[in-house]
């Protein structure tokens, strides 16, 4: 069980997100913009954040940046999801600091499969410090 912040501005996929995560006993926070994500990282500050790429305003890539860079947030670990899972796309997550993606539509097995990981390594992290 871990505190997983979701960041999605498209509501049936934010739905489905928090229905999967609670389901397996996780703690779900919710943010449809990058800004309310950002401030509710910062006050929150869960074990995992599910990024959307795109996002009005601040996109997910520029979100995460900024959180990567910041000494309060940067330990959390941050996984995309993305609806381009064209050549390219995947360096440009990984360049951006995320910790993984996950390809929209949402197929349940390889979400939770890729949530489990993350919070794993995040349990990782924390026990070394
Ligand atoms: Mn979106």
């Amino acid at each position: 069980m871990a505190r997983i912040l979701v960041i999605e501005d498209n509501a049936a996929n934010m739905k489905l997100a928090v229905f999967l995560l609670e389901q397996a006993g996780h703690e779900v926070f919710q943010a449809s913009d990058a800004e309310e994500g950002i401030r509710l990282a910062r006050e929150q500050h869960p074990a995992l954040i599910l990024m959307d790429v795109q996002l009005p305003g601040m996109d997910g890539l520029a979100a995460t940046r900024l959180l990567k860079g910041d000494a309060i947030t940067r330990d959390i670990k941050i996984v995309a999801l993305t609806a381009f899972a064209m050549r390219g796309d995947r360096e440009k997550i990984e360049a951006a600091g995320c910790d993984g993606y996950i390809a929209k539509p949402i197929r349940y097995q390889e979400f939770l499969q890729v949530v489990g990981d993350a919070v794993a390594r995040a349990g990782v992290a924390l026990a070394a410090t």
